[in-house]
């Protein structure tokens, strides 16, 4: 497969997980399974010739499931299409298309399109599709060539219907669940910043919203920080922007382990964070802020034999009556600056009836 082409098709991207190739290799025992079944069938519904095709089948289910343990996966999926497509049309000529045996050729419809780039797939299904339709119209018109008995045609048949759906459901069944998965996936990193692990800023409003909501509702006191790493640059100069960034995960995580777990943390900048406190006033806020700044300075900040000074400043505010988010951040940020100015590593308040935007 094109690895430019399939990057451009989000069906055929589904192949390149490994999850695929562990569905692969168990379709390779399923199927290799119901052939060992199929060469008992068949020797006692009297078709000794369809019994043994069962016998190269299983075989070719062997080599592709060894094909997928060392990887050659092309090999895999060019042994295990040839086995149904040979061994659905020779069940079909030779006991009928009662027999069930086309309704397999059916199931490339679906892998088709995920293991393709579109244009191919789209290629494959019209082959596909002139290949069933001839084979129908033959069997319309001839007879099978190795009849069986009409109950056992009828075995055959509800074995294969069986077979089939069985199929069907588990491809469908896998494939829900790898979209759930992606799904998941997806929705987890447009939430969170990606050193981090915290919250980025658009997920971080979007929950403060609903905070603001229920305190507007509840008028239970939410206090808010707002986090910066002191000369946070002069350790990128210093160190290296690589320590740097394990500076930010350590600092992040030690916001995380000093805050509750129901306080909610973001990224909110480069190396400023924001934190939103539920059920928590000015005061209580206050004193989370400082325990978070005491657990950096007892933290041993050393990287690779370099100790590294960090501290960082917490402007702390509470959400007011009639107040917005935005205020609310904005008296932090205040809070903040007077830090700063006052000489870092330290917790200021800024309460809120100064600020008003
Ligand atoms: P202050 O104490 O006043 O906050 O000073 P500061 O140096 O911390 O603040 P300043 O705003 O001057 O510098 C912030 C630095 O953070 C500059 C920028 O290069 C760095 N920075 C921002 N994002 C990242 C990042 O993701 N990784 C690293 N390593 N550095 C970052
Ligand atoms: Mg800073
Ligand atoms: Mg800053």
């Amino acid at each position: 497969m094109n690895n430019s082409a399939a990057s451009k098709t989000p069906a055929s991207a589904f192949v390149r997980r490994p999850q695929f190739w562990q569905v692969a290799k168990r379709c390779c025992q399923i199927a290799g399974t119901v052939d060992v079944a199929f060469f008992f069938l068949f020797h006692v519904l009297g078709s000794p010739l369809l019994a043994w095709v069962n016998v190269i089948s299983v075989s070719m289910y062997i080599l592709a499931y060894q094909a997928l343990a060392r990887r050659r996966n092309r090999l895999a999926i060019a042994l295990i299409w040839t086995e149904v497509i040979v061994h659905a049309t020779l069940g079909t000529l030779l006991i009928g298309w009662d027999s069930g045996f086309h309704y397999y050729l059916l199931m490339f419809i679906p892998a088709l399109f995920l293991s393709m780039p579109l244009r191919g797939a789209l290629a494959a299904l019209v082959s596909l599709w002139a290949f069933y339709l001839t084979l129908d119209v033959v069997m319309w018109t001839g007879e099978p060539l190795q009849p069986i008995s009409r109950d056992a045609l009828l075995a055959v048949h509800l074995f294969n219907l069986s077979v089939v759906f069985a199929m069907f459901s588990y491809l469908s069944f896998f494939y829900l669940k790898t979209v759930s998965s992606a799904q998941r996936k997806l929705r987890q990193m447009a939430a969170t910043d990606p050193l981090t692990g915290l919250f980025n800023r658009r997920h971080m409003l979007d929950l403060a919203e609903k905070e603001l909501a229920r305190f507007q509702r509840s008028r239970h006191p939410i206090g808010l920080l707002l986090l910066d790493i002191d000369h946070f640059k002069a350790i990128n100069d210093s160190h290296g922007h690589e320590l740097g960034d394990q500076v930010l995960v350590d600092v992040a995580n030690a916001i995380k382990a000093t805050l509750r777990s129901q306080d909610l943390i973001a990224r909110w900048g480069g190396e400023e964070f924001l934190a939103i406190l539920p059920d928590t006033d000015l005061a209580q806020a206050q004193a989370s802020a400082e325990r978070v700044r005491q657990a950096l300075m007892q933290q041993r900040w050393c990287f690779d034999g370099q100790s590294v000074a960090v501290t960082i400043s917490v402007g702390v505010s509470e959400l007011q009556e009639d107040d917005g988010l935005k205020s609310a951040i904005n008296r932090a940020d205040r809070a903040l600056y007077r830090c700063k100015d006052n000489g870092r590593n330290r917790v200021e308040v800024c309460p809120g009836s100064e600020v008003t935007v």
